[in-house]
């Protein structure tokens, strides 16, 4: 990539360098070159977009103007277009992202309605809505009773490095479009697509200073401030479930509502009236991305009657997952993130071994790949539904296969996990896939290869996956606060 990104904070209004004036690499995770660097924002950085947000919000009139809500959203819209294929090769180049993933949900997908959709919503949302007259107390005072929607104030928005975009824009769409302000904290691995959002909203758009700021930094501690903060209402954060449990404790002090999207544990599991043929090999796709989806599933629950049939399937699938430079088209898998991540999946994968998993294949770093932090498309059978394999988030390119007895069985496997975030299920009988999904706990699912995703789609998990929903009516709702207000009517 020829381009190098924007190094550049966004804070109250200009792009500006770190207090400090320190910096950080930016690290290509395929060919481990630095790309170039980011301003490495400091704590007091951050106190200073939290201070414009604050202010931003309370004197602007971007709460209560939503024409030109409307006219910002459209003109960011437009920015991010004009940029888009700039942004596809910087997104390959720092997350290490197939750029086939690019033509869909890592960037294409959510450029196409993240913005749009909350910008078009804006008219359509109920910002109020009539309770009717009553006499509360039964004493003789008819009133009338309206409960409004306001926007809840500064937004902190901490964000990960595996679909950087599309989480930031599946915030910053709804965030905006509701009124507030916000302070966006984007994953140390990958600034760059965060900073350029912050250079368009300063170059490209009327909105107002302090209502975006953009402070990346080198230190997860400098979006601490985010959740202490007393001048930030709200902390929307996605990432892992340890970081979202210390993101609540930290709020709990100043008792801001949190709104957490965090890891999974998902199943796909294929029932036994299921085409195999056309069902199984799909579960190979866990591999996409290295594995670095927080709703992939990475547990195949097959019938034991038919597990024979289901591993002699899976094998040659597996055998099929191209991989290696992700500006190859052809390829389904770059490298993981980093080298912390890299080990961190052998880790698990040292582990499933020694814990007594069968290997079917993979399991290594590959020979051929000397450069990139590569992991091999790695599947273990003869999983234990206890077993730390089967249990913890590896985000890698590892599938878990246990077989089950009968659906009560398979619903039990799938609901033994902490998480709850998505999951698949095939059968011959829709009826019968549907009867099993709600006895699922998980936030989302897919029915016999469907898809459920998309602006207007709530997406976000059940158990310790997460608390509230992004997008859809849900994702616009929760960053709300809620008015009642009464009068009394006249006779
Ligand atoms: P992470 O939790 O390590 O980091 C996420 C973000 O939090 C980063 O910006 C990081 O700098 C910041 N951070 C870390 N410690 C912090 C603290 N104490 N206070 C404030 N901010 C802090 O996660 P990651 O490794 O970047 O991403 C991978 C994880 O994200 C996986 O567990 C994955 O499942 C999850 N994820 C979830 C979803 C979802 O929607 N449910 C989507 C994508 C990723």
């Amino acid at each position: 990539m020829s381009e190098v990104g924007e190094r550049r904070l966004l804070i109250d209004g200009e792009l500006v360098e770190a207090s400090g004036g320190a910096t950080f690499d930016n690290v290509n995770p395929a060919t481990e070159e630095v790309l170039g660097v980011t301003a490495d924002g400091t704590a007091a950085d951050m106190e200073r977009a939290v201070a414009a947000a604050r202010r931003a919000f309370d004197e602007s009139g971007w709460a209560t103007d939503p024409e030109l809500r409307k006219r910002c959203l459209g003109q960011l819209q437009a920015a991010l277009e004009a940029e888009q294929e700039a942004l596809r090769a910087e997104l390959v180049a720092e997350v290490g992202c197939p750029i086939l993933s690019t033509w869909g949900p890592q960037l294409d997908a959510p450029l196409k309605e993240a913005i749009t959709w909350p910008a078009e919503m804006i008219d359509r949302f109920e910002w109020k809505r009539s309770l009717g007259p009553k006499d509360p107390f039964g004493m003789g005072s008819l009133n009338e009773r309206e409960v409004w929607k306001e926007p809840v104030g500064v937004v902190g928005v901490i964000t990960p490095w595996n679909f950087p975009i599309e989480i930031i824009l599946n915030k910053l769409g709804p965030v905006l479009a509701m009124g507030n302000s916000m302070v966006l904290k984007p994953a140390p691995d990958t600034p760059w697509n965060a900073t350029r959002i912050g250079r368009l909203v300063a170059e490209q758009t009327d909105i107002p200073a302090g209502i975006v700021n953009v402070v990346a930094s080198s230190d997860h501690l400098v979006g601490e401030v985010l959740s202490t903060s007393p001048d930030v209402d709200m902390v929307a954060f996605t990432g892992s479930t340890a970081t979202g449990k210390r993101i609540m404790a930290a709020a709990s002090e100043t008792l801001k509502p949190v709104f957490l999207e965090l890891g999974g544990k998902s199943v796909t599991m294929v029932l036994d009236d299921a085409d195999f043929a056309s069902a199984i090999p799909g579960a190979a796709m866990v591999c996409f991305h290295a594995g670095q989806g927080c709703a992939m599933p990475t547990r195949l629950l097959v019938p034991r009657s038919r597990y024979d049939e289901a591993l002699d399937l899976l094998g040659p699938a597996f055998a099929g997952i191209s991989y290696g430079d992700p500006t190859d088209a052809s390829n389904l898998m770059g490298p993981v993130v980093s080298a912390r991540q890299r080990d961190r999946v052998m880790g698990y994968i040292d582990q499933g071994k020694a814990e007594g998993a069968r290997l079917l294949c993979g399991g290594g770093r590959p020979a051929h790949l000397d450069r990139g932090w590569f992991v091999e498309p790695t599947c273990f059978v003869d999983v234990e539904p206890d077993m730390a394999i089967a249990q913890e988030e590896i985000f890698g390119p590892v599938l878990v296969v246990i077989p089950f007895d009968d659906d009560d069985h398979a619903v039990e496997i799938a609901n033994n996990s902490r998480y709850g975030l998505s999951g698949m299920i095939t059968s011959g009988d829709l009826e019968r896939a549907k009867g099993v999904a709600a006895r699922i706990r998980t936030g989302t699912l897919g029915l016999n290869g469907g898809i459920w995703y998309g602006a207007d789609a709530p997406f976000g998990g059940y158990k310790q996956s997460g608390i509230g929903r992004q997008c859809g009516i849900e994702g616009l709702e929760i960053f709300t606060e809620t008015k009642t207000v009464g009068w009394p009517v006249q006779p």
